[in-house]
């Protein structure tokens, strides 16, 4: 039987990856933050369906000792690692959270595996926030990196250090270079989930207006149970390589909006309103990426439309479509 570690695990596709490898007949180890397991109702929503078949252990993935000695504990045979800080709008602290938090965890990870079992296969999840402000559309693996926020610098010094341990130690590590996806797991602070439990709200008469930034911001949103069969695919291969995992396919937050509301029975200009507390600055070319990589080489693909991405949201959400 396969040992696998999830960093982030109970999060939208640590639970969905969770659920694969669970289905694949692994043992399935999984790091959560120490607040997570007392507050489980609350932040272990994601795994109320599986959490008695997975090894859950509350351990900092920023706390080097405890991370190498759960690793020696496990002899994991391959890891995910999903954590990561994500806030898009922070302060200066934060700054320093995010950056340390998200490198330093990828190289605690690289020099365990190096130091304890080689011989185990890691992912890592980078993001198209690692092209921030691109030079060209669609982007591929080969187009240049032009972060513009915290996050993505730290992605871009993971993924660097990914490759270094890769070309030098000769471990099999990779990225996934991840654009956006969506599911009923998704968080409530991204757009598409604020959307869709919000035009189940209007529907069942408990919300009148759905706030919202830029309705011409761009998205290549794809289904993320499809995303985490990627990760998995990723270490399956004989070579390890990174690969942008992506749609190809550009929608705008207003095409999102009436989906949504139409699927719901509603017309979106009666309840949508706009808000200068959602806009974001600059935001020109965007981000799209070019999955033919990942289709030719892995034969992997995006399987739902943004139609029915909506569609499962909207059902999660309590409205049937
Ligand atoms: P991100 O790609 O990780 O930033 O995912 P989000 O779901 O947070 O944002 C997706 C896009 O929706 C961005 O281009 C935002 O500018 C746009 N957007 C428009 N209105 C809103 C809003 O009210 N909330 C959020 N989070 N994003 C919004």
């Amino acid at each position: 039987m396969k040992k696998a570690l999830i960093t982030g695990v109970a999060g939208q596709d640590g639970s969905y990856l969770a659920d694969l490898l669970l289905s694949k007949g692994y043992e399935v180890h999984g790091i959560v933050k120490r607040e997570s397991v007392e507050d489980a109702n609350h932040r272990l929503g994601n795994l109320s369906h599986s959490i008695d078949r997975i090894h859950l252990h509350p351990v900092s993935v920023n706390n080097h000792l405890s991370l190498y000695k759960l690793f020696r504990d496990i002899q994991p045979d391959e890891c995910y690692h999903l954590a990561a800080s994500s806030f898009v709008h922070y302060n200066f602290d934060d700054e320093f959270l995010i950056l340390n938090n998200n490198f330093n965890s990828t190289h605690y990870l690289l020099s365990t595996i190096k130091e304890l079992k080689p011989s185990c296969r890691l992912f890592f999840a980078g993001s198209s926030e690692m092209f921030g402000e691109p030079d060209e559309s669609p982007q591929t693996e080969l187009t240049r990196f032009n972060p513009k926020s915290i996050y993505g610098i730290s992605k871009i010094a993971s993924y660097y250090m990914i490759r270094n341990y890769r070309d030098k130690e000769g471990l099999f590590a990779c990225t996934g270079i991840m654009y956006n996806h969506e599911s009923p797991r998704r968080g409530h602070q991204f757009v598409t989930r604020k959307i869709t439990s919000t035009v189940a709200k209007i529907a069942r008469g408990e919300a009148s207006t759905l706030s919202l930034g830029n309705l011409d911001a761009l998205r290549d949103w794809g289904w993320a149970p499809d995303y985490v069969e990627a990760m998995w695919r990723m270490l399956q291969t004989e070579t390890p390589d990174d690969f942008i995992v992506s749609t190809g396919k550009l929608h705008s937050v207003r095409d999102f909006v009436d989906i949504a509301f139409r699927l719901a029975g509603l017309d979106y200009a009666k309840y949508v309103a706009t808000d200068p507390r959602f806009f974001r600055p600059s935001e020109h070319i965007p981000l799209c990426g070019n999955p033919s990589k990942i289709a030719a080489t892995l034969s992997w693909r995006n399987s739902r439309s943004l139609e029915e991405i909506i569609g499962s949201m909207l059902q999660a959400d309590g409205i049937e479509v």
